[in-house]
């Protein structure tokens, strides 16, 4: 994609701020595109519309921008990434290259990990056998995939020993946010291996907050209903957007909920491509470690080596501060954030006294724990297909009448549930929607739009969020 400069970017939207959008009850020309969401795919969606000078309408339900990627300053006065905090593969990353000019420092994540046996960290050795067993995991993953979509805990290896529950605890609920058993072997297989990450020291929603700069988005304004029978006509509480064309970014499990209604009704091929996408649960519990009792190193990751799912992970000293992030996810996550933020806040002070002794108790200042499964808005944390419902992906990649197209993590075979993902499937639906009113570039084919050159796609070795 040609790069957009700041100052073309700011007066293309800036014109368009000015142009006809909102009709409350007024007969207002149809603006060229109906943005629905301002998360990462929304942004970059509107930022190629943007760039085309075409006239848009982002509306948002939030009162803020960013969705699953935004960053809390206030509440432990660091910076707090409550949803996506790491930047995977930098390399190929579509937002590695906006990121320069910003102000914003962006660092490589530490290479190393360390697993805690009990009270104490686990040898070379020991690390070594978790390695090669995860390696092995992977590849028994892939290899089933390679002969049909089943679900990935049949695809393990069955010699594990005493190292499956971790392993499936990395592989599962860490990396996918959902148990082994719920997860295509296809969808899997598919997701591009990351060698590497980084870090926004200023928080990665605070960088996708940058990139919304001098975007016009309509907060508070959820969309009720999209009538496509007459172009495209979206009802929100303050009046009904008429446009040529929409793209919708919100997430799968708010789709299926009916929380927007549709006429005519979504196609069941479409509810059903929803349901196989089904968002898991992955959270933070946040808690501030007062003068580093437990000597991490700065963005240091540790897991336990575990001997059933209820297990966590901890991101130590979050860019050199006092946070620590542990992180709960799959369906021993899913329930503990049912039981409240407080019940969370008490499973991460015992797992860890349980880990280092009962005194780190007394380390602990404040806390506070995400549950994006409540969070209306999003209704879970990122999609990792069913097995057997890989192709779902595709499905919604497909438009509604040649009009509404779908975008988000969801809508992206490769990087799905990462923000990289959402950001190139937000640009691709923009650049369909050019095509579709006439004068758009041509968008790049399913995947591959808009990045630099990227590995070839392979088996990933390693899992998402730590892959090394
Ligand atoms: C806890 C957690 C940790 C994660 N960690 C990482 C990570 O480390 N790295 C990574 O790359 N990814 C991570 N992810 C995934 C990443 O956050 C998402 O893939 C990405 O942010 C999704 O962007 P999106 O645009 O698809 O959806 P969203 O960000 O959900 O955007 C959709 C927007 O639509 C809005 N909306 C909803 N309903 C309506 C409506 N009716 N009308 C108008 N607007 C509406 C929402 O408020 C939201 O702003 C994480 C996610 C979570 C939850």
């Amino acid at each position: 994609m040609p790069q957009l400069s700041r100052r073309s970017f700011l007066t293309a939207s800036a014109a368009l701020a000015t142009g006809p959008a909102v009709a409350a009850g007024t007969a207002a020309p149809p603006a060229d595109v109906v943005i629905v969401g301002a998360g990462t795919a929304g942004i970059a969606a509107a930022r190629r519309i943007a760039a085309a000078g075409r006239k848009f309408v982002m509306i948002e339900a939030a009162d803020h921008v960013g969705g699953r990627c935004v960053t809390d300053k206030r509440a432990f006065g660091v910076a707090f990434d409550r949803g996506a905090h790491w930047l995977h593969a930098p390399d190929f990353n579509p937002l590695m290259r906006l990121t320069v000019r910003r102000g914003l420092e962006v660092y490589p994540a530490p290479a190393s990990q360390k697993v805690r046996i009990g009270r104490r960290y686990a040898r070379e050795g020991e690390l070594e056998d978790f390695l090669a067993l995860q390696v092995r995991a992977n590849r028994g993953i892939a290899d089933a995939a390679r002969k049909g979509d089943t679900g990935c805990a049949q695809a393990l290896p069955n010699d594990l020993g005493d190292w499956r529950p971790a392993i499936e605890f990395v592989l599962g609920p860490f990396g996918c946010g959902k148990d082994l058993a719920e997860i295509s072997t296809v969808d899997f297989a598919k997701s591009l291996e990351r060698t590497a990450d980084s870090f926004c020291r200023q928080g990665l929603g605070t960088l996708l907050a940058s990139l919304a700069e001098g975007i016009p988005v309509k907060l508070s304004t959820p969309a009720t209903a999209i009538d496509l029978r007459r172009g495209v006509a979206v009802e929100t509480p303050r009046g009904t957007i008429a446009a040529q064309t929409a793209i919708v970014t919100v997430s799968t499990n708010v789709l299926a909920s009916g929380a927007i209604r549709f006429a005519p009704e979504l196609p069941k091929r479409q509810a059903d491509a929803l349901g196989n996408l089904a968002l898991g649960s992955y959270d933070h519990i946040a808690i501030e470690l007062d003068g580093n009792p437990l000597g991490f190193e700065s963005d240091e990751l540790v897991f336990e080596k575990s001997a059933n799912a209820r297990t966590a992970a901890i991101l130590a000293n979050v860019s050199g501060t006092q946070l620590c992030l542990i992180e709960v996810a799959g369906s021993f996550g899913r329930e503990l954030s049912a039981s409240g933020e407080a019940a969370m806040v008490n499973f991460a002070a015992d797992w860890l006294a349980n880990l280092y002794g009962n005194e780190v108790k007394k380390a602990i200042r404040r806390s506070q724990a995400t549950r994006w499964n409540n969070e209306p808005r999003t209704l879970g944390a990122f999609s990792a297909a069913a097995p057997g419902g890989q192709g779902a992906r595709r499905v919604l990649m497909e438009p509604l009448q040649n009009t509404v197209w779908f975008a988000g993590e969801a809508v992206h075979e490769t990087l799905w549930g990462t923000v990289g993902g959402a950001w190139e499937s937000g640009e691709r639906a923009a650049d369909a929607v050019l095509r579709r009113l006439g004068g758009g570039r041509e968008p790049a084919t399913a995947d591959t739009n808009a990045s630099p050159a990227r590995p070839a796609q392979r088996p990933r070795p390693a899992p998402r969020y730590y892959a090394r």
